[in-house]
């Protein structure tokens, strides 16, 4: 059944425009409430998507250690199964494991019960495979894709939403430079950063959702070439749950 036929009578109103937004757009909370900045100018969150990836997520893992940095790491619930060494090693050096569902699926398409299937199955996936016995507390929609039912969802799990503040489209680069270039706002806005109130959240990818070992070299190196020089500009890596901790930096 065609999840959006019980949708809600102020949803089917809304317009498909207003729907598009509130189902894509990265700051919309009308499907719920999300997360897209962290709350001090100083604070850069980095997120991964669609891991673990053992061909690569170990070498994120050192390049992240190389730097003192922490980050938060959206898994795919079944790639956690699969790979539960990867899940408590990137626990243990003291990232956050969040909830990417299970099998990564369309949840503008997924009817209400699928939708929290999919969330629940992926919080007991992770809380299997990291040995902790807490279950994640994040959570990002795929492709962050978002519905009118996400958001009791969510929060019946005990999870926030995250969505990012820079996007730079990693999964298509062809060379690292295309990368570094797009991920260059960050350091521009941490040029200012007594301007600003906020500070970014970085979504980038150590996995990919149709297969496993996806290839995420220009993702490595683009990342290596700007820690360095975010570390210069004062910036601190923190996690999700840092980044909305108080007290800001
Ligand atoms: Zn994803």
């Amino acid at each position: 059944m065609n999840p959006w036929l019980i949708a809600t009578p102020t949803v089917l109103t809304a317009g498909a425009g207003l729907i598009a937004y509130a189902a894509r757009h990265p700051r919309a909370q009308l499907f719920g409430p999300v997360v897209s900045y962290t709350n001090s100018p100083r604070k850069l969150a980095i997120t991964f998507d669609d891991g673990p990836n053992p061909s690569i997520t170990p070498q994120f893992l050192d390049l992240l250690t190389r730097y003192n940095a922490r980050a938060t790491f959206f898994l795919i619930g079944r790639y956690a199964r699969e790979c539960p060494s990867l899940v408590r090693e990137l626990v243990a050096r003291g990232h956050v494991a969040g909830n990417h569902t299970q099998t990564h699926v369309n949840l503008f398409r997924t009817g209400p019960s699928h939708t929290r299937d999919e969330l629940r199955r992926c919080q007991d996936s992770i809380a299997a495979a990291s040995g902790i016995a807490a279950p994640p507390k994040w959570f990002r929609p795929p492709w962050g894709l978002r519905s009118p039912w996400l958001g009791s969802a969510v929060s019946e799990l005990g999870l926030r939403a995250v969505m990012w503040s820079l996007l730079p489209g990693d999964w298509r680069a062809s060379n690292e430079q295309w990368l570094i270039d797009r991920s260059a706002p960050i350091a521009e806005r941490g040029q200012h950063a007594a301007a600003n109130s906020t500070g970014d959240i970085l979504c980038i990818h150590d996995g990919s959702h149709d297969r496993q070992n996806a290839d995420r070299t220009h993702t490595l190196a683009a990342l290596a070439y700007w820690l360095p020089r975010w570390r210069d500009l004062g910036l601190e890596f923190v996690t999700i749950e840092e980044a909305v901790s108080t007290p800001a930096l």
